[in-house]
């Protein structure tokens, strides 16, 4: 069986795993200082807060931004559940949106939701695909836009507009216009869930880069008590001789990353561009290659003049399959032993977000995208000759379901 998505665990990580729990230090430390510093470097943003998971990071972005009931946030209906239900979790309400061919965020559609209301976007860079940034950002800021926007809490007031908070689970490393996904919105959170690109099994960061006149060191204070129940002081400062006595500040989360799993994206970090991205670049450039001459399969786009992914997901798609044929088609594929995926079905066919009264037909890109959608295994240990059998099984497998 050729499995989905693996993660890479060998002994470079099981050996920084055993030095962190020698060390003494398991929860919160050092590590995930030094991996918080590296990060900043690594996408040129302002400063980073680790926290254990994406879901986390981008709830406590909400709150930390006065998301409440009878605000409205847009997201596009093509994402994981993650992204709508923490806009949920805050009282307010998800505006989901369609996407483009692109299988990312229509801008267009965004301009058309943005109400009173609006308070938040959160795009999402599909299978490590960057959204359309400089159309996104120059919405935001344009007057006639900022002059409807009603600001409550003091952080809306002070940056006066709409906030971009990228959902870039998929796309740490990917580039937009030469500048990596962290410092190109306001605030940007990625993910290290096991299937992720990088992972530390489970994790998140949080990427600041909010305008003058916010300073993102003290932001990076804030949301730091903020993870940690509002306690003033966190388990290393406490150690330190006499320093025992804290403060609860507010009534905060507790969502803060480990040292040992800090310890795992230390190591996942200093080799991703130069290992981990290359070999998914050339996995991505050899589905390139075994598709795109077959008018059966749409090849999606992932590398432009001025974009390229983060090459997470391989999002091929069949020209002329429905949901019932594409579903049979998969049947066909893992018949054969090679794991693939669907990313994603779309929100409104979930049955939760149905009953909240989202509807499929209101979404016709996200729905025929998704209905021709299969995505091929990618990570770092699938070798080239494993890449031609999951192409060729593809192949068989549409060519015995659709003839
Ligand atoms: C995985 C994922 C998340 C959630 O990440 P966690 O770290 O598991 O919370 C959010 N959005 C998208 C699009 C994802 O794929």
């Amino acid at each position: 069986m050729i499995p989905f998505s693996p993660p890479r665990i060998d002994q470079k990580i099981i050996d920084s795993v055993t030095e962190a729990l020698a060390s003494g230090w398991i929860t919160t430390g050092p590590r995930t200082k030094l991996f918080e510093k590296e990060l900043t470097v690594f996408a040129g943003h302002g400063a980073t807060l680790c926290v254990n998971s994406a879901s986390a990071g981008l709830e406590l972005m909400l709150r930390w931004y006065g998301v409440k009931e009878g605000d409205e946030v847009i997201i596009p209906a093509y994402t994981y559940a993650a992204t709508a239900n923490v806009v949920v979790h805050c009282g307010a309400r998800p505006v989901m949106v369609d996407s483009g061919e692109d299988f990312n965020i229509s801008v267009d559609e965004v301009r058309r939701a943005i109400s009173s209301r609006t308070k938040v976007i959160m795009p999402v860079d599909l299978g490590g695909y960057p959204c359309d940034y400089d159309e996104i950002n120059s919405l935001v800021s344009d007057n006639s836009i900022k002059s409807v926007f009603v600001a409550e809490s003091p952080e809306q007031q002070k940056l006066g507009r709409i906030l971009v908070l990228s959902d870039a689970a998929h796309s740490i490393g990917a580039l937009y216009k030469g500048r990596r996904t962290g410092a190109l919105t306001d605030i940007t959170v990625y993910s290290f869930h096991a299937v992720k690109n990088l992972t530390t099994a489970e994790g998140g960061a949080i990427c600041l880069n909010l305008p003058e006149p916010f300073d993102n060191e003290e932001v990076y204070k804030v949301l730091n008590v903020k993870s940690l129940h509002g306690q003033n002081k966190d388990a290393l400062a406490k150690t330190q001789l006499g320093n025992w006595k804290y403060d609860i500040v507010e009534p905060g989360y507790k969502c803060n990353m480990t040292d040992i799993m800090a310890s795992i994206g230390l190591v996942e970090l200093a080799r991703y561009t130069d290992d981990n991205l290359v070999r998914r670049r050339r996995i991505f450039d050899l589905y390139r290659e075994a598709f795109s001459n077959d008018a059966r399969f749409i090849v999606p786009e992932y590398f432009t003049d001025i974009k390229s992914s983060s090459f997470h997901a391989f999002l091929l798609r069949l020209r002329d399959a429905d949901e019932v044929s594409r579903d049979a088609v998969i049947s066909a594929i893992f018949a054969r032993q090679v794991a693939v995926n669907v990313h994603f079905r779309p929100l409104p066919l979930m049955s939760y977000y149905m009953k909240s009264g989202y509807c499929i037909d209101d979404y016709p890109v996200a729905w025929s995208n998704y209905c021709r959608e299969i995505s091929l295994p990618v990570y770092y240990a699938l070798t080239d000759e494993e890449v031609w059998i999951v192409a060729r099984v593809v192949k068989e497998a549409v060519t015995e379901v659709m003839g």
